[in-house]
């Protein structure tokens, strides 16, 4: 009897232990929210935000991986601490980031461009490419890019009139993002499915009941922007 209780009072403090281990660490462990804006010939640009503490600067780590070996060509840190006007209802508004890379030292190639601010993974995938066979390649579809066809592309923003009461909440449970968020028929593209459009790399993450077949939607912020991209029909790709 003595014995179960000096095992039970054991396992309590280990319990207890646990507990403060946990709550120190969740407390402490910075949150962020950020995407990249774009990724060309001078450089990755983007935003970060450091959830947790708003007024710190997030710092951020651009990974540059080599599409045809899988290797890690770069890793680039920066602080996201410049002036973004369209970023200042989440507090500072210096929130952006512009990082240079020198492309043509990783060699002729496709290049996976990925940032994470405090460990999370940002936002906005995409993948640029160096010299004129990869970029040609990047067109015609290459090992890493399945060509889908040609797709019905069209736009749409939280607006009532294009989201109904969704706003920019998605059918996977997401929060929309402009440069990331498709809307798909999951009977052709299934959710997950990371798609290239136009050299931008999306992620399947909502449905709509328009949107059937071989038909895209694309998420912008404004409807000013959707009507602005209107309808296209263009060749897609899977990202593999
Ligand atoms: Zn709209």
């Amino acid at each position: 009897m003595k014995r179960t209780s000096q095992i039970q009072r054991f396992l309590g403090t280990l319990l207890m232990m646990a507990f403060f281990l946990i709550s120190t660490f969740s407390t402490s462990a910075a949150q962020t929210a950020g995407i990249i804006d774009n990724a060309d010939e001078s450089g990755v640009r983007g935003w970060a935000i450091n959830t947790t503490d708003p007024a710190a600067a997030a710092e951020v780590k651009v990974v540059i991986t080599n599409q045809a070996n899988g290797q890690t060509v770069a890793e680039l840190i920066t602080n996201a601490s410049q002036y973004r006007e369209d970023l200042v209802s989440h507090g500072t508004g210096n929130y952006g980031f512009d990082i240079p890379v020198p492309w043509s030292s990783y060699g002729d190639g496709t290049y996976l461009v990925e940032a994470y601010g405090a460990g999370q993974k940002l936002s906005g995938t995409r993948i640029h490419p160096v010299g004129d066979l990869a970029a040609a390649n990047l067109q015609n579809s290459s090992s890493s890019l399945r060509s889908l066809g040609v797709f019905r592309t069209t736009a749409y923003c939280p607006c009532r009139k294009c989201s109904g009461g969704w706003g920019g909440r998605t059918s996977t449970g997401t929060i929309a993002a402009a440069n990331h968020t498709i809307s798909v028929d999951p009977r052709v593209i299934p959710y997950g499915s990371r798609i290239m459009i136009g050299g931008v790399v999306y992620t399947a993450e909502d449905c709509g009941g328009g949107v059937k077949g071989n038909h895209i939607d694309i998420f912008f912020n404004t409807h000013g922007e959707t009507r602005a991209y209107g309808s296209r029909n263009v060749e897609v790709y899977l990202v593999q």
